[in-house]
C-alpha cells in the first residue's frame, strides 16, 4: 500500500471512529513549530503536520494532534497534555494498531 493511500485512509478512519465535535482539516506544511500542531480557526480544527519528517513521525504526529481535537476545551495551549488528552491518545493508538489500515492482522 502506498504511503499516500495509508495517509488518506487514516484521516478518513479517524473522522469515522473518533469524530471531533468540529469539522477538522489536516494539512501537510512546513510547520515552524515542532512536528505539528492544532489550531481552532473559524470554528474548525486545522491540524498541521510537518512535511519535514518521515512517514512514521508524520503518522505519530497526526494521531497525537487528533487527540487534541477530541479533548479541546477552549483556549488551548497544545504544548500542554492533560490526563484527558493522554486517555484519548491511548485509545486512538490502540485502535490504530488493531485497525492496521483495514487489513487483516495488527501492526507489529
Ligand atoms: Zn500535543
Amino acid at each position: 500500500m502506498k504511503k499516500k493511500t495509508m495517509w488518506i485512509l487514516t484521516i478518513n478512519w479517524l473522522k469515522r471512529e473518533f469524530p471531533p465535535r468540529r469539522k477538522t482539516y489536516v494539512r501537510t506544511a512546513s510547520a515552524e513549530r515542532d512536528a505539528g500542531y492544532t489550531a481552532l480557526n473559524n470554528n474548525k480544527f486545522i491540524v498541521i503536520v510537518s512535511g519535514d519528517f518521515n512517514f512514521n513521525t508524520r503518522m505519530d504526529t497526526l494521531l497525537h494532534e487528533w487527540a487534541h481535537c477530541l479533548t479541546w476545551f477552549g483556549a488551548e495551549d497544545t504544548t500542554v497534555h492533560p490526563g484527558e488528552w493522554g486517555l484519548s491518545h491511548a485509545k486512538i493508538l490502540r485502535a490504530f494498531e488493531k485497525w492496521n489500515y483495514g487489513q487483516p492482522g495488527e501492526l507489529p
